[in-house]
């Protein structure tokens, strides 16, 4: 499948648009919101939203003139000329790893619909995707969030044990359990019309069909915060433990069919399709905060008269000057698998061995590359005067979340040699 490198005029500007963002709302910003976690990026916020909720809207109009489309039973958008059907996840990506190169953790707080719109486009039914995605557009900056971890339900997501049940006379959903570890939880439910996307099983029985998405809006009875992490990394951004004491959702919030499908059904097949939307951009994420630190440690070489002389055979290179090539050579490499994965998002085909490869290599890359740059910088790389030792600790999160590297590897083992989830596990 081919891959077209060139970035098209629009994105290009959008590109210098989010790298003013990034230089004047969040580097200035970095330290302080790493040691103060928990406080709101408010520069941040402020600037990022009149851009992202007018993206945000055309991106919607799209989606309305395919589901029209597709309601009128037209064929599906025509590709252009570099076989894609959209650049949208292109735009996406560029902008995330932008924003990751000026702070991951204040990246993390962007007023969007996050890990819980990539449900909502994945589950939704058309109805649900124009009404719940359309308050991310206008009025006042809206936090999305998605909640499936749990204490007894990480990597193995079908161990969930939140419930959800029915209420008739009531016609509502009441939910009952907690999720931990959720990203903007707490700003998604503080403010009004923000929502949570909360996985729950309807039917133990049923296993992984049983589970279901349920949109959780902000003010709902019984849904409470409790508690704020304090964390390794990242730490600008919100990750809350939320609480659901016989929460009442409304009946229509329950993300596509409440049928319980064992074939061909969405519940776990739908958590899985977020997961190949989003992987993508975990990775893009941990290229921007790996492309800081190799940008800044090759600052601080000049400035020490050490230039990277490409080109130069090996063996004339000098250990460090080999190091940073290295380092260069392996973010490349993980650029070229996100690009591909993304490309195969924007051109509408399938994409899950792609977005795991692309995960791990990109977080494990990050890894390599910040430690590195720590390692070279010597004692200044690990106090708190330079942001590398915060970038080696924000890094580590991309081997983390959205599946840990080991649960992406078995994917990306399972998809090339044939296995089932039994066979390999
Ligand atoms: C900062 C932060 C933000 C997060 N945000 C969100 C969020 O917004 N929403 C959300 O739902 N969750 C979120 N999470 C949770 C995250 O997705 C989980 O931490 C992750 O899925 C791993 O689960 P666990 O921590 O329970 O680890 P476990 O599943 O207990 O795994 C522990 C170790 O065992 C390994 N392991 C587990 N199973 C296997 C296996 N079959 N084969 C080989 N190795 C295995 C893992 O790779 C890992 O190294 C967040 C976590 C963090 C730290």
């Amino acid at each position: 499948m081919p891959i077209e490198f060139e970035t098209p005029e629009n994105i290009e500007q959008q590109k210098q648009m989010i790298q003013w963002i990034a230089d004047s709302t969040m580097r200035p910003f970095s330290r302080e919101l790493d040691e103060n976690e928990h406080a709101r990026p408010t520069a941040f916020v402020d600037a990022l939203w009149p851009v992202l909720s007018g993206q945000q809207a055309s991106a919607l109009k799209k989606i309305e003139k395919q589901l029209e489309a597709e309601a009128n039973g037209e064929a599906p958008a025509e590709k252009k000329s570099n076989g894609r059907v959209s650049n949208h996840y292109l735009s996406t990506m560029l902008m995330v790893e932008i924003l990751s190169w000026g702070d991951a953790g204040i990246y993390l707080c962007l007023p969007s619909a996050a890990l819980g719109g990539s449900a909502i486009e994945a589950v939704g039914t058309p109805e649900q995707k124009l009404r719940l995605l359309k308050r991310f557009t206008e009025g006042d900056p809206v936090w999305g969030a998605m909640a499936m971890t749990e204490p007894n339900a990480g990597s193995d997501t079908s161990a969930i044990q939140t419930t959800a049940d029915f209420d008739e006379d009531a016609n509502e959903w009441i939910l009952n359990g907690e999720k931990i570890f959720c990203t903007s939880g707490g700003l998604a439910l503080d403010e009004s019309d923000g929502l949570v996307i909360v996985w729950a099983t309807v039917d133990r029985d049923a296993g992984r069909a049983g589970m279901k998405p349920f949109v959780v809006e902000a003010g709902s009875h019984g849904v409470k915060v409790v508690k704020e992490e304090i964390k390794h990394g990242i730490r600008a951004s919100n990750t809350v433990a939320i609480s659901f004491n016989d929460a009442r959702i409304p009946a229509d919030n329950i993300l596509g069919s409440p049928e319980v499908q064992t074939k061909g059904g969405r519940g776990f097949k739908g958590a899985m399709a977020t997961f190949d939307a989003s992987r993508p951009l975990v990775a893009a994420s941990a290229l921007g905060i790996a492309r800081a630190s190799v940008e800044f440690v090759k600052e601080k070489l000049a400035e020490e008269g050490i230039e990277i002389p490409y080109g130069t055979p090996y063996h004339k290179l000098t250990a460090v000057q080999r190091d940073v090539m290295e380092m260069e050579a392996d973010l490349k490499a993980a650029y070229l698998l996100t690009m591909r994965s993304i490309s195969l998002l924007d051109q509408k085909i399938s994409n899950p061995l792609e977005a795991s490869m692309a995960k791990v290599k990109a977080g494990k890359a990050t890894t390599r590359i910040t430690q590195k740059s720590v390692e070279i910088l010597g004692m200044m790389g690990y106090t708190r005067e330079w942001l590398v030792e915060k970038w080696m600790r924000d890094g580590r999160i991309n081997s983390i979340y959205e599946g840990t590297d080991q649960i992406n590897t078995l994917i990306v083992a399972r998809r090339i040699l044939g296995y089932t989830r039994r066979e390999l596990a």
